[in-house]
């Protein structure tokens, strides 16, 4: 039988598991040339609980990542308040207000209006966020996500959202098998990246790319900060469908 890590996640630790994906990062980093330092792991706790979160901040894990404002108002209140939640998940405009006070970070900017409201939030708390950019690549119908060719007006009307800093670009690739696959994707991340940097003059420094079982792929082609939930806390238990969720 083919090893497959991920069936000995009943077996260890989160530290253990934490520690492996931490040996991946390092390693990817490596054959890549880059040091292990360029790349924030991002501890995806959603559906998993503050002990959890408090399982992993004991290991030494201090970023993690929510996809729901519902869940995380939830949540992090029952969290250590140094820890720092990233939202990484389609939000609602009309959700923008709940997040200054929950998030530093938002990996799922998908259309103007969200970032104008996530602008207004943020000067309401007196703060600031960052945010990236979500562009779906391979232009999935059921994906959440800019088309390529809406980057450039959005960076326009970026420049007078003076609450956000626009730090990046983030992606969720098709699913493929061979996690080698999703290459061409994050490569296509990172030259729209260059592109929109020398058009627009944003930095656009960060690259959000990169889950459980391609982040390695992610790294090899640039990726900042990656997303890892399932190999850290173990598979998600997919609770009833509410009728109000
Ligand atoms: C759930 C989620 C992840 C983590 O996925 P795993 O396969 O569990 O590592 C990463 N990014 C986003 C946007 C997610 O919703």
């Amino acid at each position: 039988m083919v090893f497959n890590p991920r069936m000995t996640s009943h077996s260890t630790s989160l530290a253990e598991r934490l520690a492996a994906v931490h040996d991946r990062i390092a390693t990817a980093c490596t054959d890549a040339g880059r040091s292990a330092d360029e790349v924030t792991l991002v501890a995806v706790s959603k559906k998993h609980s503050p002990e959890a979160v408090a399982e992993a901040a004991a290991a030494g894990q201090t970023v993690f990542g929510e996809n729901r404002v519902q869940e995380a108002s939830q949540k992090i209140p029952l969290c250590d308040e140094r820890l720092d939640f990233h939202l990484i998940g389609h939000l609602q405009s009309n959700k923008a207000k709940f997040v200054p006070r929950l998030f530093s970070t938002v990996h799922s900017v998908d259309s103007g209006k969200l970032m104008r409201a996530l602008d207004a939030a943020a000067g309401q708390a007196g703060t600031s966020l960052r945010v990236f950019l979500q562009v779906n690549v391979a232009g999935e119908a059921q994906k959440f996500g800019l088309k390529p060719n809406e980057l450039p007006s959005l960076l326009r009307r970026a420049e007078d959202c003076y609450n956000l800093n626009v730090d990046g670009l983030m992606t969720m690739p098709p699913i493929v098998r061979d996690p080698e696959d999703a290459r061409r994707w994050f490569s296509t991340l990172r030259e729209l990246r260059d592109r929109m940097r020398d058009e627009t003059g944003f930095p656009l420094d960060q690259l959000s790319m990169g889950m459980s079982h391609d982040m390695e792929a992610a790294i090899k082609e640039g990726a900042t900060f990656v997303r890892v939930g399932t190999d850290i806390f173990g598979k998600r238990v997919v609770p009833q469908e509410h009728p109000n969720d």
